[in-house]
């Protein structure tokens, strides 16, 4: 599996195409105001609290996951795209 994950960021498919990805998020603090005639919580006010950031695992377009990102920059060289 470790081999095959290394063979695969190392030798990346001639057939597919590569791109490297990943998924990150910003979180954001919320605060909320009670509706008494609702009895209910509204979303009042919102506020990022943390910059964008990149992710740490990456992934490739051809299925290849969970790369460093080293790997990922390996894998994109072997790929020469
Ligand atoms: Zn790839």
């Amino acid at each position: 599996m470790q081999a095959e994950h290394a063979d695969a960021i190392e030798n990346p498919d001639p057939d597919e195409g590569h791109r490297i990805e990943g998924v990150t998020q910003v979180n954001y603090r919320i605060a909320f105001e009670y509706d008494p005639a609702a009895d209910a919580l509204e979303r009042a006010e919102t506020e990022q609290v943390d910059e964008l950031a990149d992710p740490e695992l990456l992934s490739c377009s051809c299925g290849v996951r969970g790369m460093t990102r080293a790997e990922a920059l390996s894998h994109i060289e072997a790929a020469g795209e």
